[in-house]
Protein backbone atom coordinates (compact mmCIF):
# COMPACT_ATOMS: atom_id res chain seq x y z
CA UNK A 1 0.00 0.00 0.00
CA UNK A 2 1.68 3.59 -0.94
CA UNK A 3 1.93 6.06 2.10
CA UNK A 4 -1.30 7.85 2.11
CA UNK A 5 0.40 11.01 3.61
CA UNK A 6 2.50 11.55 0.18
CA UNK A 7 0.53 13.97 -2.14
CA UNK A 8 3.27 15.77 -3.94
CA UNK A 9 3.32 19.63 -3.49
CA UNK A 10 3.27 20.73 -6.84
CA UNK A 11 -0.15 18.91 -7.43
CA UNK A 12 -3.22 21.10 -7.17
CA UNK A 13 -5.59 19.12 -4.98
CA UNK A 14 -8.27 21.23 -3.66
CA UNK A 15 -7.27 23.58 -1.39
CA UNK A 16 -9.38 22.42 1.06
CA UNK A 17 -8.34 19.07 1.24
CA UNK A 18 -5.30 20.07 1.86
CA UNK A 19 -3.89 17.68 4.79
CA UNK A 20 -7.33 15.36 4.55
CA UNK A 21 -6.64 11.63 4.87
CA UNK A 22 -8.78 8.97 3.13
CA UNK A 23 -11.56 7.31 5.68
CA UNK A 24 -11.63 4.11 6.76
CA UNK A 25 -10.79 1.74 9.69
CA UNK A 26 -8.03 -0.09 9.70
CA UNK A 27 -8.06 -3.31 7.16
CA UNK A 28 -5.93 -6.33 9.62
CA UNK A 29 -5.68 -9.45 9.06
CA UNK A 30 -6.36 -10.89 12.70
CA UNK A 31 -8.01 -13.47 14.32
CA UNK A 32 -10.75 -11.39 15.35
CA UNK A 33 -12.39 -8.85 13.36
CA UNK A 34 -14.85 -6.88 15.18
CA UNK A 35 -14.51 -3.38 13.71
CA UNK A 36 -17.00 -2.81 11.39
CA UNK A 37 -20.21 -3.92 11.82
CA UNK A 38 -20.42 -6.56 9.78
CA UNK A 39 -22.40 -10.02 9.65
CA UNK A 40 -19.58 -12.29 11.08
CA UNK A 41 -21.54 -15.48 9.10
CA UNK A 42 -20.12 -16.26 5.37
CA UNK A 43 -22.37 -16.62 2.53
CA UNK A 44 -23.89 -19.83 2.43
CA UNK A 45 -23.02 -22.51 -0.49
CA UNK A 46 -26.19 -22.98 -2.20
CA UNK A 47 -26.50 -18.91 -2.08
CA UNK A 48 -22.49 -18.64 -3.81
CA UNK A 49 -23.88 -21.15 -6.09
CA UNK A 50 -26.82 -19.11 -7.12
CA UNK A 51 -24.36 -16.04 -7.09
CA UNK A 52 -22.30 -17.56 -9.63
CA UNK A 53 -25.29 -19.12 -11.39
CA UNK A 54 -26.43 -15.16 -12.02
CA UNK A 55 -23.01 -14.06 -12.96
CA UNK A 56 -23.00 -16.56 -15.65
CA UNK A 57 -25.81 -15.69 -16.94
CA UNK A 58 -24.93 -12.12 -17.91
CA UNK A 59 -21.35 -12.13 -18.33
CA UNK A 60 -21.84 -12.89 -21.70
CA UNK A 61 -23.71 -9.34 -22.06
CA UNK A 62 -21.10 -7.02 -20.35
CA UNK A 63 -20.32 -5.81 -23.45
CA UNK A 64 -23.52 -4.01 -22.94
CA UNK A 65 -24.06 -1.44 -20.88
CA UNK A 66 -26.50 -2.64 -17.14
CA UNK A 67 -30.05 -1.80 -17.47
CA UNK A 68 -29.44 2.03 -15.91
CA UNK A 69 -32.43 2.16 -13.97
CA UNK A 70 -31.85 -1.51 -12.32
CA UNK A 71 -35.49 -2.37 -12.29
CA UNK A 72 -35.24 -5.83 -11.40
CA UNK A 73 -33.72 -4.63 -8.61
CA UNK A 74 -35.74 -2.23 -7.49
CA UNK A 75 -38.33 -4.77 -7.81
CA UNK A 76 -37.08 -7.17 -5.57
CA UNK A 77 -35.90 -4.46 -2.98
CA UNK A 78 -39.62 -3.66 -3.12
CA UNK A 79 -40.68 -7.58 -2.04
CA UNK A 80 -38.18 -7.47 -0.11
CA UNK A 81 -38.97 -3.98 1.89
CA UNK A 82 -42.81 -5.51 2.28
CA UNK A 83 -41.65 -8.50 3.71
CA UNK A 84 -39.23 -6.94 6.02
CA UNK A 85 -40.71 -3.72 7.18
CA UNK A 86 -44.56 -4.46 5.82
CA UNK A 87 -44.26 -1.53 3.96
CA UNK A 88 -46.44 -1.08 0.53
CA UNK A 89 -43.62 0.29 -2.34
CA UNK A 90 -43.68 1.21 -6.36
CA UNK A 91 -40.82 0.67 -8.20
CA UNK A 92 -40.06 4.48 -8.55
CA UNK A 93 -39.84 5.14 -4.88
CA UNK A 94 -36.78 2.75 -4.43
CA UNK A 95 -33.39 3.50 -5.92
CA UNK A 96 -29.74 1.54 -5.38
CA UNK A 97 -26.42 2.49 -5.16
CA UNK A 98 -22.86 1.22 -4.52
CA UNK A 99 -23.49 0.70 -1.20
CA UNK A 100 -25.39 3.66 0.78
CA UNK A 101 -22.40 5.76 1.02
CA UNK A 102 -22.95 5.88 -2.56
CA UNK A 103 -26.70 7.28 -1.60
CA UNK A 104 -25.80 9.23 0.68
CA UNK A 105 -23.55 11.28 -1.43
CA UNK A 106 -26.24 10.75 -3.75
CA UNK A 107 -28.76 12.69 -1.86
CA UNK A 108 -25.32 14.94 -0.91
CA UNK A 109 -25.40 15.98 -4.33
CA UNK A 110 -28.88 16.47 -4.63
CA UNK A 111 -29.89 18.39 -1.77
CA UNK A 112 -26.40 20.05 -0.74
CA UNK A 113 -24.08 22.22 -1.90
CA UNK A 114 -22.25 25.47 -1.49
CA UNK A 115 -24.34 27.75 0.64
CA UNK A 116 -26.72 24.89 2.17
CA UNK A 117 -25.99 22.82 5.69
CA UNK A 118 -27.16 19.54 6.58
CA UNK A 119 -27.85 19.15 10.34
CA UNK A 120 -27.15 15.99 12.55
CA UNK A 121 -27.28 13.98 16.24
CA UNK A 122 -23.77 14.15 18.24
CA UNK A 123 -22.48 11.66 17.74
CA UNK A 124 -23.11 10.01 15.10
CA UNK A 125 -21.92 8.42 11.64
CA UNK A 126 -18.39 9.85 10.83
CA UNK A 127 -18.65 9.76 7.22
CA UNK A 128 -21.16 12.10 7.11
CA UNK A 129 -19.05 15.44 7.47
CA UNK A 130 -17.13 13.82 4.58
CA UNK A 131 -19.94 13.78 1.92
CA UNK A 132 -20.21 17.33 3.33
CA UNK A 133 -17.10 18.00 2.87
CA UNK A 134 -16.61 16.82 -0.65
CA UNK A 135 -20.11 18.69 -1.64
CA UNK A 136 -19.19 21.82 -0.22
CA UNK A 137 -21.98 21.59 2.62
CA UNK A 138 -21.87 23.01 5.66
CA UNK A 139 -22.07 20.72 8.63
CA UNK A 140 -23.52 21.25 11.97
CA UNK A 141 -24.02 19.58 14.48
CA UNK A 142 -26.66 19.03 17.70
CA UNK A 143 -25.50 17.26 20.96
CA UNK A 144 -27.36 14.37 21.66
CA UNK A 145 -28.79 13.91 24.98
CA UNK A 146 -26.57 11.75 27.46
CA UNK A 147 -27.87 8.70 27.29
CA UNK A 148 -27.32 9.01 23.34
CA UNK A 149 -31.50 10.19 22.29
CA UNK A 150 -32.24 12.25 20.21
CA UNK A 151 -32.61 15.97 22.25
CA UNK A 152 -35.88 16.64 19.96
CA UNK A 153 -36.43 20.57 21.46
CA UNK A 154 -32.84 21.53 20.88
CA UNK A 155 -32.62 19.91 17.71
CA UNK A 156 -36.00 21.78 16.45
CA UNK A 157 -34.39 24.76 17.67
CA UNK A 158 -31.03 24.04 15.88
CA UNK A 159 -33.18 23.64 13.05
CA UNK A 160 -35.01 26.87 12.72
CA UNK A 161 -31.77 28.61 13.41
CA UNK A 162 -29.73 27.07 10.63
CA UNK A 163 -32.49 26.50 8.53
CA UNK A 164 -30.25 23.37 6.75
CA UNK A 165 -31.62 21.65 3.74
CA UNK A 166 -31.11 18.14 4.96
CA UNK A 167 -31.51 16.89 8.71
CA UNK A 168 -29.56 13.56 9.06
CA UNK A 169 -30.83 10.67 11.78
CA UNK A 170 -29.24 7.54 12.30
CA UNK A 171 -31.73 4.84 13.44
CA UNK A 172 -30.10 2.82 14.53
CA UNK A 173 -27.38 5.16 15.31
CA UNK A 174 -24.12 4.49 15.00
CA UNK A 175 -21.74 4.44 17.20
CA UNK A 176 -24.23 4.23 20.36
CA UNK A 177 -26.90 2.08 18.50
CA UNK A 178 -29.87 4.16 20.13
CA UNK A 179 -32.81 3.78 18.41
CA UNK A 180 -34.97 6.82 17.19
CA UNK A 181 -38.29 6.11 18.18
CA UNK A 182 -41.05 7.14 15.98
CA UNK A 183 -42.99 9.58 17.72
CA UNK A 184 -39.65 11.47 17.57
CA UNK A 185 -39.40 10.93 14.36
CA UNK A 186 -43.02 12.25 13.16
CA UNK A 187 -42.61 15.43 15.44
CA UNK A 188 -39.20 16.06 13.39
CA UNK A 189 -40.50 15.30 10.30
CA UNK A 190 -43.70 17.63 10.86
CA UNK A 191 -41.36 20.51 12.20
CA UNK A 192 -39.61 20.10 9.31
CA UNK A 193 -42.70 21.13 6.99
CA UNK A 194 -42.68 24.32 8.61
CA UNK A 195 -39.30 25.37 7.79
CA UNK A 196 -37.95 26.91 4.79
CA UNK A 197 -34.49 26.13 3.70
CA UNK A 198 -31.45 28.67 3.56
CA UNK A 199 -30.60 29.25 0.11
CA UNK A 200 -33.33 27.31 -1.31
CA UNK A 201 -36.51 28.53 -3.50
CA UNK A 202 -39.40 29.91 -1.34
CA UNK A 203 -41.75 27.18 0.26
CA UNK A 204 -39.11 24.43 0.25
CA UNK A 205 -38.72 22.20 3.44
CA UNK A 206 -35.58 20.18 4.53
CA UNK A 207 -35.31 16.77 3.62
CA UNK A 208 -34.97 14.62 6.28
CA UNK A 209 -32.53 11.53 5.40
CA UNK A 210 -33.63 8.45 8.03
CA UNK A 211 -30.33 6.42 7.97
CA UNK A 212 -31.28 2.95 8.78
CA UNK A 213 -28.22 0.80 7.94
CA UNK A 214 -28.69 -1.43 11.10
CA UNK A 215 -32.50 -1.52 11.06
CA UNK A 216 -32.68 -5.57 10.62
CA UNK A 217 -31.37 -5.77 13.98
CA UNK A 218 -34.47 -3.84 16.12
CA UNK A 219 -36.32 -5.81 18.48
CA UNK A 220 -39.11 -7.36 16.41
CA UNK A 221 -42.39 -5.27 16.34
CA UNK A 222 -40.69 -2.39 15.86
CA UNK A 223 -41.77 0.04 13.29
CA UNK A 224 -39.34 0.95 10.57
CA UNK A 225 -39.04 4.55 8.78
CA UNK A 226 -39.97 3.30 5.34
CA UNK A 227 -43.77 2.67 6.57
CA UNK A 228 -43.58 6.47 6.75
CA UNK A 229 -42.69 7.60 3.13
CA UNK A 230 -46.24 7.92 2.16
CA UNK A 231 -46.97 9.84 4.37
CA UNK A 232 -43.71 12.49 4.18
CA UNK A 233 -42.69 14.18 1.18
CA UNK A 234 -39.62 15.04 2.30
CA UNK A 235 -38.41 11.78 4.11
CA UNK A 236 -36.03 9.53 2.51
CA UNK A 237 -34.64 6.49 4.09
CA UNK A 238 -31.55 4.55 3.10
CA UNK A 239 -30.66 1.18 4.09
CA UNK A 240 -28.03 -1.52 2.96
CA UNK A 241 -27.87 -4.37 2.08
CA UNK A 242 -24.25 -4.61 4.25
CA UNK A 243 -25.12 -5.37 7.36
CA UNK A 244 -28.17 -7.93 8.49
CA UNK A 245 -28.27 -8.89 5.36
CA UNK A 246 -24.47 -10.33 5.24
CA UNK A 247 -23.39 -8.80 1.68
CA UNK A 248 -20.78 -5.86 2.56
CA UNK A 249 -18.19 -6.88 -0.27
CA UNK A 250 -20.82 -6.92 -2.64
CA UNK A 251 -21.68 -3.06 -2.04
CA UNK A 252 -25.41 -2.54 -2.35
CA UNK A 253 -27.39 0.51 -0.30
CA UNK A 254 -31.04 1.76 -0.90
CA UNK A 255 -33.21 4.48 -0.61
CA UNK A 256 -36.63 4.74 0.22
CA UNK A 257 -38.45 7.80 -0.90
CA UNK A 258 -40.96 9.44 -3.05
CA UNK A 259 -40.74 9.13 -6.67
CA UNK A 260 -39.97 13.25 -6.50
CA UNK A 261 -36.89 12.71 -4.10
CA UNK A 262 -35.88 9.50 -6.57
CA UNK A 263 -35.92 12.23 -9.06
CA UNK A 264 -33.25 14.67 -8.08
CA UNK A 265 -30.87 11.15 -6.84
CA UNK A 266 -31.34 10.35 -10.57
CA UNK A 267 -30.27 13.98 -11.54
CA UNK A 268 -26.67 13.63 -9.70
CA UNK A 269 -26.11 9.74 -10.16
CA UNK A 270 -23.33 8.61 -12.58
CA UNK A 271 -24.60 6.90 -15.52
CA UNK A 272 -24.95 3.08 -15.25
CA UNK A 273 -23.44 3.36 -11.68
CA UNK A 274 -24.73 0.33 -10.62
CA UNK A 275 -22.87 -2.59 -13.27
CA UNK A 276 -24.95 -5.45 -14.42
CA UNK A 277 -22.28 -7.39 -12.44
CA UNK A 278 -23.91 -5.79 -9.23
CA UNK A 279 -27.61 -6.16 -10.07
CA UNK A 280 -27.13 -10.21 -10.88
CA UNK A 281 -25.35 -10.81 -7.57
CA UNK A 282 -27.88 -9.00 -5.23
CA UNK A 283 -30.70 -10.31 -7.31
CA UNK A 284 -29.46 -13.40 -6.63
CA UNK A 285 -28.90 -12.91 -2.92
CA UNK A 286 -32.64 -10.89 -2.58
CA UNK A 287 -33.62 -14.50 -3.87
CA UNK A 288 -32.10 -15.92 -0.62
CA UNK A 289 -33.65 -13.65 1.90
CA UNK A 290 -34.25 -16.41 3.98
CA UNK A 291 -30.70 -17.95 4.40
CA UNK A 292 -28.70 -14.14 4.32
CA UNK A 293 -31.05 -13.21 7.35
CA UNK A 294 -30.97 -16.33 9.20
CA UNK A 295 -28.02 -15.17 12.02
CA UNK A 296 -30.29 -12.00 12.66
CA UNK A 297 -32.21 -13.78 15.51
CA UNK A 298 -29.21 -14.94 16.86
CA UNK A 299 -27.32 -11.94 16.64
CA UNK A 300 -29.12 -10.29 18.42
CA UNK A 301 -29.07 -12.60 21.32
CA UNK A 302 -25.41 -12.28 21.31
CA UNK A 303 -25.99 -8.32 21.09
CA UNK A 304 -28.24 -8.45 24.50
CA UNK A 305 -25.91 -11.16 26.21
CA UNK A 306 -22.55 -9.24 25.68
CA UNK A 307 -24.28 -6.00 26.60
CA UNK A 308 -25.17 -7.91 30.02
CA UNK A 309 -21.61 -9.30 30.02
CA UNK A 310 -20.05 -5.99 29.63
CA UNK A 311 -22.30 -4.45 32.01
CA UNK A 312 -20.61 -6.40 34.84
CA UNK A 313 -16.97 -5.60 34.39
CA UNK A 314 -15.21 -3.43 35.77
CA UNK A 315 -12.18 -0.71 34.54
CA UNK A 316 -10.05 0.51 37.68
CA UNK A 317 -13.01 -0.19 40.06
CA UNK A 318 -15.52 1.70 38.16
CA UNK A 319 -18.09 -0.97 36.36
CA UNK A 320 -18.40 -0.53 32.52
CA UNK A 321 -20.91 1.54 30.52
CA UNK A 322 -22.97 -0.18 28.11
CA UNK A 323 -25.34 1.95 25.75
CA UNK A 324 -28.60 0.56 25.06
CA UNK A 325 -28.41 -0.86 21.44
CA UNK A 326 -30.98 -1.87 18.62
CA UNK A 327 -28.04 -2.52 16.49
CA UNK A 328 -25.32 -5.34 15.87
CA UNK A 329 -22.62 -3.33 17.65
CA UNK A 330 -22.26 -1.82 21.64
CA UNK A 331 -20.74 0.89 22.78
CA UNK A 332 -18.88 0.30 25.89
CA UNK A 333 -16.43 1.75 28.70
CA UNK A 334 -17.06 5.32 29.25
CA UNK A 335 -14.55 6.01 31.74
CA UNK A 336 -11.85 4.45 29.61
CA UNK A 337 -8.76 6.97 30.40
CA UNK A 338 -6.29 5.27 27.64
CA UNK A 339 -8.79 3.99 24.43
CA UNK A 340 -5.53 3.26 22.14
CA UNK A 341 -4.11 1.70 25.46
CA UNK A 342 -7.01 -0.92 25.44
CA UNK A 343 -7.26 -1.32 21.69
CA UNK A 344 -3.52 -2.06 21.35
CA UNK A 345 -3.61 -4.30 24.52
CA UNK A 346 -6.79 -6.49 22.52
CA UNK A 347 -5.21 -6.44 19.15
CA UNK A 348 -2.02 -8.13 20.67
CA UNK A 349 -4.58 -10.57 21.26
CA UNK A 350 -6.07 -10.66 18.18
CA UNK A 351 -9.29 -8.98 18.77
CA UNK A 352 -9.85 -5.94 16.51
CA UNK A 353 -12.43 -3.57 18.19
CA UNK A 354 -12.72 0.43 17.18
CA UNK A 355 -11.90 3.36 18.73
CA UNK A 356 -14.76 5.78 18.21
CA UNK A 357 -17.12 7.73 19.48
CA UNK A 358 -17.22 10.02 22.39
CA UNK A 359 -14.21 10.19 24.48
CA UNK A 360 -13.71 7.10 27.36
CA UNK A 361 -16.00 5.04 24.92
CA UNK A 362 -15.29 2.35 22.17
CA UNK A 363 -17.06 -0.11 19.98
CA UNK A 364 -17.74 -3.73 19.26
CA UNK A 365 -19.57 -5.43 16.79
CA UNK A 366 -21.24 -8.95 17.61
CA UNK A 367 -19.06 -11.79 15.75
CA UNK A 368 -20.18 -15.55 15.89
CA UNK A 369 -20.37 -17.37 19.29
CA UNK A 370 -16.71 -18.28 19.33
CA UNK A 371 -15.38 -14.85 18.34
CA UNK A 372 -17.41 -13.49 21.02
CA UNK A 373 -15.69 -16.01 23.66
CA UNK A 374 -12.27 -14.59 22.32
CA UNK A 375 -13.08 -11.08 22.97
CA UNK A 376 -14.15 -11.21 26.03
CA UNK A 377 -11.39 -13.67 27.25
CA UNK A 378 -9.01 -11.11 25.75
CA UNK A 379 -10.77 -8.23 27.58
CA UNK A 380 -10.76 -9.39 30.86
CA UNK A 381 -6.99 -9.93 30.34
CA UNK A 382 -6.94 -6.08 29.35
CA UNK A 383 -9.62 -4.90 31.74
CA UNK A 384 -7.19 -7.35 34.53
CA UNK A 385 -3.93 -5.61 32.92
CA UNK A 386 -4.80 -2.26 33.67
CA UNK A 387 -5.83 -2.48 37.19
N1 LIG B 1 -24.61 4.33 7.48
C1 LIG B 1 -24.12 3.92 8.65
C2 LIG B 1 -24.74 4.44 9.90
C3 LIG B 1 -23.05 3.03 8.69
O1 LIG B 1 -22.55 2.65 9.86
C4 LIG B 1 -22.49 2.55 7.48
C5 LIG B 1 -21.32 1.59 7.44
N2 LIG B 1 -20.46 1.61 8.44
C6 LIG B 1 -23.02 3.03 6.29
C7 LIG B 1 -24.09 3.90 6.32
C8 LIG B 1 -22.48 2.63 4.95
O2 LIG B 1 -22.62 1.30 4.68
P1 LIG B 1 -22.60 0.71 3.19
O3 LIG B 1 -22.00 1.74 2.28
O4 LIG B 1 -21.80 -0.52 3.28
O5 LIG B 1 -24.03 0.46 2.85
Amino acid sequence: MSDASIIPADLPLRNDLVGEEPYGAPQLDVPVCLNVNENPYDVADAVADSIARRVREVAPSLNRYPDREHIALREALCRYLERESGASLNVDEVWAANGSNEIMLQLFMAFGGPGRSALSCDPTYSMYPEYARDTFTQWELCPRNADFSIDVAATMERIAQVRPSMVLLTSPNNPTGTPLPMDELRAILDYCQTVGVADAAEGTHPVVVVDEAYIEFRDPGVPSAVTLVNDYPNLVVSRTMSKAFAFAGARVGYAVANAGIINCMRIVRMPYHLSAVTQAVALAALDHTDEQLAQVAHLRDIRNDTAQWLAGQTYRGIPLQVAPSQSNFLMFGGSFDDRDAIFKDLLGQGVLIRVVGPDGWMRVCMGTDEEMEQFKTALTQTLRRME
